[in-house]
């Protein structure tokens, strides 16, 4: 229950140094997440849930970044966001989190040129944090490969389904590596939203 238990690097936690402890959120998917498990939480806006997965994703780059296999920097870690003001919120704290350990991450949204989220994909990021639509299209196009992401994260899985994304979601999941860390938030646990975990997530999860 406090910064010092997660163990975690101090370059990582340095995004929270004005923080006293873990919030609630934190502190519970913590422990899971790092340890390579799937994790669903039922967490508002505002409990902290950005960096109770953005945190991990940092890590799990960190991790993965020195056994990447080909020299092209492909993302290693998805954030799925049903708007693009969420994608955009979670863009700004994760990419001042990874400054310090040099974890890059890019925003793809639509309604906005496709110029500069190309050519930030092209000079290499870890984390992407997308709308599906323009994430999709840039799938596409070619443009966005998701073949080495192993840490997939679904945020405001609810408001995902309710605005009709699912067949989005699934192409796009469908892209990523089979044996992927896989973390959802939801405000609500619908039946919709549990069909989807049911599905996507591992009851047993290995460590990836
Ligand atoms: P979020 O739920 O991720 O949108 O975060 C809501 C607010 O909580 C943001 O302003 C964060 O900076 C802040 N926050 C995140 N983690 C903590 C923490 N451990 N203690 C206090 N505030 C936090």
């Amino acid at each position: 229950n406090s910064f010092a238990e997660s163990e975690l690097p101090s370059e990582v936690l340095e995004c929270c140094k004005a923080f006293d402890k873990p919030s609630p959120i934190q502190s519970h998917s913590w422990p899971f997440l790092l340890d390579g498990r799937d994790f669903i939480g039922i967490a508002a806006t505002g409990s902290g849930k950005t960096l109770a997965f953005g945190i991990p994703a940092i890590m799990h780059v960190l991790s993965k970044r020195k056994s990447r296999t080909s020299k092209k920097v492909n993302p290693l870690c998805l954030v799925l966001s049903p708007t693009r003001e969420l994608a955009q919120q979670i863009s700004d704290v994760l990419c001042d989190a990874g400054k310090p350990s040099r974890v890059q991450s890019v925003c793809i949204y639509g309604g906005t040129s496709k110029g500069p989220q190309i050519s930030a994909l092209k000079s290499g990021v870890d984390i992407v944090i997308g709308t599906p639509g323009r994430l999709k299209d840039l799938m596409e196009m070619g443009v966005c490969n998701l073949n080495d992401v192993s840490f997939v994260v679904l945020d405001e899985a609810d408001r995902m389904l309710d605005m009709g994304f699912e067949p989005e979601v699934r192409s796009i999941l469908s892209q990523t590596c089979s044996v992927r860390q896989m973390v959802m938030f939801s405000a609500t646990w619908t039946p919709a939203v549990h069909q989807l975990a049911q599905e996507f997530m591992d009851p047993c999860p290995v460590k990836v």
